[in-house]
């Protein structure tokens, strides 16, 4: 069986102002303890995942590369020990600009991580600034430099304040200029309880159809520049996608270790604690970190299978989905395709979301959840 493993490193220099991932600025001290324990963690599972080949390892975070090195290179050690790594498993780690040095990546490469993931979010440094990122636009072309010719995604951002769609186009040329052959756009969502959800109250972010728009703006020049879209946010070049998130898309297995990693094994999802303390407590007394499991029934798999297929490009394949769930697409969901077709392209079994409605899929998706 294939499948994914994620790491949680949840240690940043300080905290962004968008930011709602389980990230402790103030708690770098405890970097050698937590990552014993993550190594620790996956002795724990070693048993449980023995059959398992895993295709991918992510390292993310959190800002994996503000903690020491050497950790990246025993935690990738302790994912060979305790379980079967692909002979070309895509090994990634999340790097955010000021926290990296031409040494490090050295370092990383030597590890085995062959893709990288930079936080770049925007080339403005007002922009950056503003989000309570700790880089500049320089920082970033510095943390590139090292990567040229490597496999390496660059994270954009849209939905900030101000911003603009020449804004957008700059940063996304400035990304690519810079060597990027992924490009992940993300869409902000302003979340209760961060700063910058206040701005979102106040009526100072760009509105959902603005939104739409710096993504359309976006879209269009990732397409200018040979960038490929396979899934919403993802575009990528020579066909360089990001398997670990593709399989999330395709409904594979992964499992995950440290704070508020989640998973899924054998239709079961579980997530660990968010809770720092609690989970030094749960791995000093040999337990495992769970907060709470749920197994996914039947109805659960379809939706979850559909919801995910037509975030990609590729979208969906029904004579997969029928022999999956021994059922008949066309048939079960007759109603919402009816209701939703002019957004939809059908080309016998394959069923996509039309390219320029893609942005919009979760109002359409929808349809298939209420049928
Ligand atoms: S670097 Fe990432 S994880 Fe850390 S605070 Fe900023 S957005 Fe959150």
């Amino acid at each position: 069986m294939m499948a994914g493993i994620y790491v949680h490193i949840p240690f940043c220099k300080s905290k962004c102002s968008y930011c709602d991932f389980a990230s402790f600025p103030d708690k770098l001290c405890y970097a050698e303890s937590y990552m014993a324990c993550v190594y620790r963690e996956m002795s724990f599972r070693k048993k449980q995942l023995k059959d398992y080949v895993f295709d991918t390892l992510y390292i993310g975070g959190g800002t994996p590369s503000v903690i020491d090195e050497s950790y990246i290179g025993m935690l990738v050690a302790s994912a060979r020990k305790n379980f079967s790594l692909s002979k070309d498993a895509e090994i990634t780690i999340e790097l955010n600009p000021g926290t990296v040095t031409a040494e490090k990546i050295e370092f990383y490469k030597k590890c085995g991580i062959n893709r990288f993931s930079v936080g770049l979010q925007s080339a403005i440094d007002s922009q950056l600034e503003d989000i309570g990122r700790i880089h500049s636009a320089q920082d970033f072309l510095d943390c590139a430099a090292p990567l040229k010719g490597q496999n390496f995604n660059a994270d954009v951002l849209i939905g900030l304040k101000g911003q603009t769609a020449r804004d957008v186009v700059y940063t996304i040329d400035f990304a690519a200029d810079a060597g990027a052959s992924h490009i992940s756009m993300y869409a902000l969502t302003p979340e209760d309880g961060t700063p910058i959800y206040t701005d979102y109250l106040n009526g100072e972010l760009p509105d959902q159809d603005e939104v739409a728009a710096l993504y359309d703006a976006g879209f269009r020049r990732l397409k200018e520049l040979g960038f490929a879209r396979y899934e919403v946010s993802n575009f990528c070049k020579d066909g360089k996608t990001s398997r670990h998130n593709l399989n999330y898309w395709h409904r594979g297995e992964y499992i995950g270790f440290g704070v508020s990693a989640s998973s899924c094994i054998g239709n079961v999802r579980f997530t660990n604690t968010f809770d720092l303390d609690e989970y030094f407590k749960c791995i000093f007394t040999d337990h495992l970190p769970v907060i709470n499991s749920e197994e996914v029934d039947r109805e659960g798999q379809k939706f979850e299978y559909i919801m995910l297929a037509l975030r990609t490009a590729d979208g969906l394949d029904a004579d997969e989905y029928n022999k999956m769930f021994s059922s008949d697409f066309f048939k079960e969901y007759a109603l919402p395709l009816k209701k939703v077709a002019r957004y939809l392209d059908i080309r016998g079994a394959r069923v996509r979301i039309k390219e320029e409605f893609l942005f919009v899929q979760n109002s359409i998706i929808i349809e298939f959840m209420e049928s």
